[in-house]
């Protein structure tokens, strides 16, 4: 598929991979197949190991990072298929305030003794990242962090954990390749939550990891097939059909969440508006140098805390009240309403996920409801 003189860019591959070879009378587009079992001496001999669906959506992710995807049930489920590869007693070190649920699948493991030691810290602080190094069989990064938008420097972190001999895993749902390729910056693996961006209308859970590294692509097909976290048919098929407009849902989402920012930034209800695209971030510079584009997730602390912050939630019409990111409409939530949220969160911070509706009518409804707070 690919012209004989340039290889695809990252919005090419999203539309023209994984699809059926071409051969007349061939469909379009592979189909959801739905079947738990296969005749015998084939290929796959039994769904839990393998499903044509998967297999042409693992081949998009694959692609756009640039290594072997593996695709799970959840997000989550990719996370835990790494943390498998953690050595029993062994030490992770991980962002404080990153994804609450990689922190409490952390907290889990080390209940259970299967992980020894969990070392938090600021992901952005390069040297408090080195100096907790030491000893690591694990750096765990997420950049920009869930929800406090902390930039990290990967290609400084993946250096010192080589020298320790840590496995670095970056956790990029935030961004999706089109943002950030970690592998290219030397990471082992990279996961997404492609309930996010990847599979854009808040339709679907499903996570995937990729990596360049033979042995950790088996051990992470090892630990779908014998833990049993698969993705399910139909959820892969949704994933791969949200995937072909990534590239416009990306540039738009990220274009409305610019421009809200700007106008944000400054509102008296406001404290303090996070956006690595704000030349005030502390983020920008690094986000520039590593990131194309600055993702579309704005946070705001809301002056006043938690009860002023959870009216603004209120008094949206347009932006939806929930959960979870990455989907083409916007929604928003204060995030430490989630028992599981970090303290590191302030009381008052609101996540806003930008979606790609008109941009004039996001702003109208937030700083109405701004207004009305
Ligand atoms: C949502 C999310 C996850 C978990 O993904 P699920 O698909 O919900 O299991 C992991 N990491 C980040 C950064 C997320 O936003």
């Amino acid at each position: 598929m690919q012209p004989r003189s340039r290889a695809l860019s990252p919005a090419t591959q999203v539309v023209a991979g994984g699809r059926p070879e071409r051969l007349p009378g061939a469909p379009a587009v592979v189909p959801p197949v739905f079947s738990s079992t296969y005749v015998q001496d084939g290929a796959v001999a039994y769904g839990r190991f393998g499903n044509p669906t998967w297999a042409a959506l693992e081949e998009v992710l694959g692609t756009l990072d640039g290594g072997t995807a593996t695709a799970y049930g959840s997000g989550t489920a990719a996370v835990s298929a790494v943390l498998d590869r953690v050595p029993v007693g062994g030490t992770v070190v991980a962002p404080v305030g990153c994804y609450s649920g990689t922190l409490v699948g952390l907290e889990r493991l080390h209940r259970l003794g299967r992980v020894g030691e969990v070392r938090l810290v600021d992901p952005a602080d390069t040297a408090a990242v080195v100096a907790a190094l030491p000893g690591a069989d694990l750096l765990w990064v997420e950049s920009p962090t869930n929800p406090l938008l902390a930039v990290a420097d990967l290609p400084a972190l993946v250096a010192a954990a080589y020298e320790v001999g840590a496995l670095v895993a970056v956790d990029a749902t935030f961004c999706s390749p089109l943002v950030l390729r970690p592998l290219d910056l030397g990471a082992d693996v990279v996961v997404h939550s492609a309930t996010k961006y990847l599979a854009g209308h808040s339709d679907a859970l499903l996570g995937v990891a990729v990596t360049r590294s033979e042995e950790l692509s088996a051990a992470l097909v090892e630990s779908r097939s014998a833990g049993g976290a698969i993705p399910g048919t139909m959820e892969a098929w949704l994933v791969l059909r949200g995937l072909r407009t990534l590239h416009l849902r990306v540039e738009r989402s990220q274009a409305n969440a610019l421009e809200l920012a700007r106008r944000l930034e400054g509102h008296p209800a406001l404290e303090r508006v996070r956006y690595p695209g704000l030349a005030s971030d502390p983020g920008h510079a690094r986000a520039t140098e590593q990131l194309a584009g600055y993702g579309s997730i704005v946070c705001l602390d809301v002056r006043g805390g938690a009860e002023p912050a959870e009216r603004l939630v209120a008094g949206c019409r347009l932006w939806l009240p929930a959960t979870s990111l990455g989907g083409v409409e916007s929604t928003l939530e204060r995030r430490r309403r989630h028992a599981a949220e970090s303290a590191d969160v302030p009381e008052g911070l609101v996540r806003l996920s930008v979606g790609v509706e008109d941009v004039e009518d996001l702003w109208a409804d937030l700083s109405d409801a701004l207004d009305a707070r």
